[in-house]
């Protein structure tokens, strides 16, 4: 077989018998006879081996924001791999879509964000954040300052330390020690936990939980404050109106630095480049990765604030601290040109002005569903809460999980394709989704709901 003739069945042979996936169960990977192989992608569109397609209602990963077969980016790629296909910058060197993607990104952050940190992933952005926090505090003779705070539910990645940082028990469950220094807070998931409650005394109980850590701690021993503007991966949890201002104003209180993870919210996804710009913070230190190339290339990259580059700089010494392909040009330049299509083709304001309301106003149908507890999106990011009991947020048996999986498979089966976080439906289509293809994925999730109905009463 070869990349041009390859045989399906034989592929799911050789997946099972070679391959282990991400996440997954292996002894139903196993069980099922292999993966799902998916072997093209147009658009919005993923096919698979049958020629089978499906609206990518995930964008892969939550990464694909220009949608797929985008020639220009392969174009780029391979005038860059014949040009430099690689170099490093371990040994004071650096490559030109190396240091133009880092004056790009800069620009973009805006602010005091004026330097960027390049990495492969989102968890190793994440891994150089705790690093860069941590050896910030040592630098301004604060190395006490050492405790990260993430809240519960949180998804920062696979790595030991994302994992550490991430707040996801059933990750804690698995292959630890994890790394110390690292504390959880509540998360701002009022569905779940304050249903009911009023906005403002949510937001306030979810922030007082952050205060009341820093103080538990000790402020001279808390290093940074981390979240992802909305928790993606953690089920699509919006915080309430004024959570993350209120967040920054603790920060600036007991002088600790602001983290942000934009993994899946940096790039448009919210309608602004960055979810700290839609929540209108002013983060130190800022991780990004997938929509930074579209998920063509891997790479991620950290902003820096200028006081942290300050420190770096007042004393001769190497910050031990980088990758192998960091800054990896043929990546960078993949990562500019992603950029350049998003800025031509307005992609951050149709998200915020035209489809990312469209996306809300279907939702808002959705919404009226018997099974529906609440249908809930930013920008081009959402999720919908299925629910027992109209009105409450009572899940089928009394637990999440099940009722989510049955959902999520019956939109697979009728061509979308979405995740199952406990019983929310999740979704983030790349920014190019159409009109057509918005009513699509709406009217899905609505055929899967109708159809679920029977099995789950
Ligand atoms: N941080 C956030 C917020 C994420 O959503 C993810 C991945 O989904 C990561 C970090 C880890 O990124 P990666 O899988 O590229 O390591």
């Amino acid at each position: 077989m070869t990349l041009k003739n390859y045989d399906i069945a034989e592929l799911r042979r050789l997946d099972v018998a070679h391959h282990l996936p991400c996440h997954q169960d292996h002894k139903l990977m196993q069980d099922l006879g292999g993966a799902r192989i998916i072997t093209r992608a147009q658009g919005s569109t993923i096919f698979d081996g049958e020629g089978t397609p499906l609206l990518d209602g995930m964008a892969g990963l939550w990464c694909v924001q220009v949608g797929y077969g985008r020639e220009e980016l392969a174009k780029v790629a391979y005038d860059q791999m014949l040009e430099l296909a690689y170099y490093n910058t371990f040994f004071k060197t650096a490559s030109p879509p190396t240091v133009l993607l880092a004056t790009k990104i800069s620009q973009l952050m805006g602010g005091n964000l004026s330097h960027v940190f390049f990495n492969n992933s989102g968890s190793e952005a994440v891994d150089t954040i705790i690093r860069l926090a941590r050896y910030y505090w040592q630098l301004k003779g604060q190395p006490e300052r050492n405790v990260l705070i993430a809240r519960n539910n949180a998804y920062h990645g696979s790595t030991i330390a994302g994992a550490s940082l991430g707040g996801m028990s059933h990750m804690h469950a698995q292959g630890g020690p994890f790394v110390p220094g690292i504390e959880h807070v509540m998360q701002p998931y009022q569905f779940n936990e304050g249903f009911g409650e009023d906005p403002e005394a949510f937001c306030q109980r979810a922030v007082d939980a952050i205060e009341s850590k820093i103080l538990e701690v000790g402020p001279e021993k808390v290093a940074a404050v981390i979240g992802e503007p909305i928790q993606g991966a953690g089920g699509v949890i919006i915080p309430p109106e004024g959570y993350w201002p209120k967040v920054e104003a603790l920060c600036r209180k007991y002088g600790c630095l602001l983290a942000v993870d934009e993994v899946i919210c940096g790039y448009g996804r919210l309608g602004q480049w960055f979810g700290f710009h839609h929540y209108g913070i002013k983060p130190d230190l800022v991780s990004m990765a997938k929509g930074l190339s579209s998920g063509y290339l891997p790479i991620s990259a950290v902003g820096v604030a200028d006081f942290i580059v300050e420190a770096l700089r007042s004393v001769s010494d190497d910050f031990v601290h980088g990758f192998t392909y960091s800054g990896h040009p043929t990546a960078a330049a993949v990562a500019l040109k992603n950029i350049e299509i998003i800025e031509r083709e307005g992609l951050v304001e149709r998200t915020r002005t035209d489809t990312g309301p469209y996306l809300a106003k279907g939702l808002a149908e959705l919404a009226k569903h018997p099974l529906v507890g609440e249908a809930r999106s930013v920008g081009l990011i959402g999720a919908v809460e299925i629910v027992a009991e109209k009105g409450t947020n009572k899940r089928f048996g009394g637990k999440e999980g099940p009722a989510g999986l049955i959902v999520r498979d019956l939109c697979i089966k009728h061509g979308l394709m979405v995740r199952a976080v406990r019983d929310s439906i999740v979704f983030s289509p790349p920014l190019v989704i159409t009109h057509a293809e918005i009513d699509q994925l709406v009217g899905t999730i609505r055929k899967a709901l109708d159809e679920a109905l029977p099995a789950l009463k």
